[in-house]
């Protein structure tokens, strides 16, 4: 059955453009696609969802990098540099997803909890286990969240302890082959699988090879960690005498909607390739201030005609909120901007033009992950599917995003319908996401609390 939403939309459908829909009726049709969007003084009907004059609508959140076996451990243990994170706190943790019910557990809880934050599309990692990754995606088509889920694959004796790994590359490739048979029979429009060699450390050459060959074979999307930082660049430098993005090329994985997590190292040469690949990144900006060693340059990726899209990195960041993420990648780019070494004249501190704004973060957040991943979504357009959150401004329990006439301005002038997106972007955290719809049904309602 089709049903209308009244209410006022806030969406960036380019880097530089925030677009604000005063008072509109949408409508949505039996298969979650938005056939109609007009002034609802044209239309005069009430509205089967009004939203109030203290809510605004936006484009559901894309985050493009998610570990979800990590979700018990978000928060923690963010002491340690990468290579040892793994071995101490992330690898001990993922290798209880061998245990069905605890997997079953997590997933009931971090599923729920991430469409609460306004995550309408998640693209996540789950474990190196067959039969956890496939209730993972069980649990997003349950929950009814929009996701990628692959197995991750992990073969390498060096990049990986014993006790957590494929015995090696076949049973990398096969596993990995039948994780994507295993959720392409769940036949969900909502979820797919996509291919996970978890990255060059922690995978032989065989099997690298083995899934640029599956993915290219079972047209499926991949995902991996690219360039994070010193130790796994350096370390793909050493072993293959090539860039991480070379190197992913060379095995077939460097393809059309590939997910590349991080990249702050991806070199001048790099950023062309992924171009022409039709490769991407999704830039974790949280997780690269404690692993990354650098800040991902994500002006300059834009600029090569790289598509970047947003990352939570749960658990390498510690925040489960693309929002959260959004206003992070602000602060990052100006940080990158402006340096960080007091000790070094202003001249020689920073990178100039690196900056992003507000609107060119949600847009990354939004229609930049979407693009990235080939999706629909991430814009509320006639013929798109209706991934959408409301979120308050005001109201009781509400803080941070007030609008004040007397210095805002009217609401539905330019400058003060900025000023209240800003607020927005700045200060939204789940509290305030008081409903969430993907592909047209209503997915987390919180509206009454
Ligand atoms: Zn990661």
């Amino acid at each position: 059955m089709s049903w209308t939403v009244r209410a006022t939309v806030h969406q960036a459908p380019t880097p530089s453009e925030l677009q604000t829909l005063h008072d509109v009726f949408i409508t949505i049709d039996e298969a979650g696609l938005i056939s109609s969007i007009e002034p609802h003084a044209n239309v005069g009907d009430e509205a089967d969802v009004t939203l109030g004059p203290d809510q605004r609508l936006l484009p559901g959140l894309v985050d493009t990098h998610i570990h979800a076996p990590q979700w018990p451990q978000l928060g923690t243990g963010l002491d340690l540099p990468l290579e040892e994170w793994l071995f101490v706190h992330t690898f001990p943790l993922e290798a209880r997803f061998a245990d069905l019910d605890f997997a079953r557990d997590v997933w009931d809880d971090m599923v729920p909890a991430l469409l609460r934050h306004g995550t309408t599309t998640a693209v996540y990692y789950g474990s190196a286990h067959l039969e956890a990754t496939t209730a993972l995606a069980e649990a997003c088509i349950r929950y009814g969240q929009r996701a990628f889920v692959g197995r991750t694959a992990m073969d390498h004796p060096a990049g990986t302890p014993e006790w957590y790994r494929d015995v090696d590359a076949a049973a990398a490739v096969r596993d990995s082959r039948q994780s994507i048979e295993e959720i392409r029979a769940l036949d969900s429009d909502l979820v797919q699988p996509i291919v996970t060699p978890r990255f060059i450390p922690a995978c032989s050459d065989e099997a690298l090879a083995g899934l640029g060959q599956l993915a290219a074979e079972t047209d499926t999307l991949v995902q991996t960690h690219c360039s994070e930082n010193d130790w796994e660049h350096g370390h793909v430098l050493e072993r293959h005498g090539i860039s991480d993005a070379a190197s992913l090329d060379r095995f077939g994985l460097l393809r059309r909607g590939t997910v590349l997590a991080h990249g702050g190292l991806l070199g001048d040469d790099d950023l062309p390739l992924l171009a022409e690949r039709g490769a991407g990144v999704a830039h974790c900006p949280l997780s690269n201030a404690y692993f990354g060693d650098a800040v991902f340059p994500a002006r300059r990726a834009m600029t090569a005609g790289v598509h970047v899209g947003l990352g939570t990195d749960i658990a390498g960041g510690a925040s489960p909120s693309v929002m959260f993420n959004a206003a992070h990648a602000v602060t990052s780019s100006r940080m990158l901007e402006d340096g960080v070494d007091p000790a070094r004249p202003r001249s020689e501190r920073g990178r100039a033009d690196q900056r992003i704004d507000i609107v060119t973060a949600f847009h990354l957040a939004t229609v930049g992950g979407a693009q990235l991943l080939g999706l629909p979504v991430g814009l509320l357009a006639v013929g798109r599917p209706f991934d959408a959150i409301a979120v308050a401004t005001d109201g009781p329990g509400v803080h941070g995003a007030r609008r004040w006439p007397e210095v805002d301005g009217p609401a539905d002038d330019g400058v003060g319908d900025a000023r209240i997106f800003e607020k927005i972007v700045r200060s939204t955290d789940a509290s305030r996401i008081k409903r969430t719809w993907v592909q047209g049904t209503c997915v987390q309602d919180s509206s009454h609390d």
